[in-house]
């Protein structure tokens, strides 16, 4: 980590300088340079990973409030200015032992919409900008053990996508409004963008899609994926569309539940976008630091989520909604075990003794069984469910083509409901 240190003070000084020529909204198109070292600042080492709830964490979300600031964005109504603040309480924390909760903040900003009769309704473009801090235990070299983990992919990448298209779009408005959205909490379980979706500054109803940008600095054979395009019904074209020559390789795919803060947003029936790159090697490893970013590489996805972001904002009609029956998705849960629900679990640590559905997959064996979003199960399979942890314990003692019976509370009312357990990757 020493050479990463090194590394990114160097581009630090560098980036101060170049900040104090830039004004905001020259340049019409992504700058690779800036992407390079507005990373370098969130993945230097003196951030030590961004973890929710840390002061690396909220080094880091002050930055982003005075970026916000000099690009002239402005604050969302009820929120002390642009930070959104609020205490993350995770599942994943409190069965470990962890703290109750953790005080942190999103980090919002809102950018009018020029045309006055579509003003009133949002894209939320969002990007998470927490990382794993030192902590080994979501890390995939947990012998490294209290190492920094950067995170200059994870995250940093999308946050800096995210300042580059504020920039983009604070210097050409959109007709629709668009709120801009640093999430925190994410890699303890999408905390922030949940919170966002509870609490929402902008009503949910007039948002017409969010855009998610995890993980985009490493384009390698021009393969871009974007996730999410069959959750309305014009996103293919698009997203088609906005592939311009030199055309990227992007791998299209339907699904808009996935392991990022856009499902939140897909769980309210929202039509999402997630921009990835892929994972590599160096994902959740102390290695993901910045000199591994492809920064020209994320300048083209960037221009590209432009095209899609204004072919959404400005087109007089709203996006058509679409509840997407995707396939069960390959990866388990747990080692082992390839049953499915298809239940999507809100993440954080409630009051409630039980686990809360944030959304349902269309078509899965929880949707046929009639479960909803909001639902709270509290027995599964004739055990008792107190929190996430219990859930999984319940449901991966189970197996495909099962029927056990589920007890869940809906509005304080408790019903039951039988269903047949499906199999992942199916
Ligand atoms: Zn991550």
């Amino acid at each position: 980590m020493r050479l990463g240190r090194t590394i990114g003070f160097a581009a630090l000084s560098m980036s101060a300088c170049r900040m104090t020529e830039a004004v905001p909204g020259t340049g019409a198109t992504p700058d690779a340079r800036r992407l390079r070292s507005d990373i370098a600042w969130l993945a230097d080492d003196r951030r030590d990973g961004r973890a929710t709830g840390t002061a690396g964490n909220d080094s880091a979300a002050a930055w982003l409030a005075r970026r916000h600031a000099s690009l002239g964005l402005r604050t969302l109504p009820g929120e002390d200015g642009y930070l959104q603040r609020f205490v993350a309480r995770s599942a994943q924390l409190a069965h470990a032992g962890g703290p109750e909760g953790l005080a942190t903040q999103n980090v919002l900003a809102l950018l009018p919409g020029r045309d006055p009769s579509l003003r009133g309704e949002f894209v939320v473009i969002g990007a998470h900008f927490d990382h794993l801090g030192r902590s080994p235990s979501s890390a995939m070299d947990p012998e490294a053990r209290d190492a920094i983990r950067n995170g200059a992919d994870d995250n940093a990448s999308g946050t800096a996508a995210l300042l580059e298209l504020a920039r983009l779009f604070a210097a050409r408005p959109a007709r629709r409004s668009i709120v801009v959205a640093h999430f925190t909490g994410e890699e303890l379980g999408l905390l922030g963008s949940q919170w966002f979706v509870d609490h929402p500054p902008v009503s949910l109803d007039s948002v017409t899609a969010m855009i998610n940008f995890d993980m985009v600095g490493r384009l390698r054979n021009e393969k871009l994926i974007v996730y999410g395009v069959a959750t309305a019904r014009e996103l293919p074209s698009i997203v088609d569309s906005a592939n311009t020559a030199p055309r990227l390789s992007v791998s299209a795919v339907g699904d808009g539940f996935g392991p990022s803060d856009h499902s939140s947003f897909y769980a309210k029936g929202i039509p999402v976008l997630h921009f990835f790159t892929d994972l590599h090697d160096d994902y959740h490893r102390a290695s993901d630091d910045v000199e591994r970013i492809e920064a020209e590489g994320e300048a083209r996805v960037v221009a590209m989520a432009e095209r899609v972001v204004r072919a959404i904002a400005d087109r007089p009609m709203r996006l058509t909604p679409v509840r997407v029956a995707a396939p069960a998705p390959m990866a388990g849960g747990r080692t082992g075990s390839n049953v499915y629900l298809g239940s999507i679990p809100d993440m954080s640590a409630g009051d409630a003794k039980g686990l809360r559905l944030s959304g349902v997959r269309a078509g899965s064996p929880a949707d046929v069984a009639g479960l909803r979003a909001g639902d709270v199960i509290v027995e599964l399979g004739g055990r008792a469910v107190k929190d996430l942890y219990g859930y999984s314990d319940a449901l991966y003692a189970r197996s495909p083509g099962e029927r056990v019976v589920i007890v869940y509370l809906r509005g304080g009312t408790r019903s039951t409901t039988s269903v047949i357990l499906g199999t992942r990757g199916k």
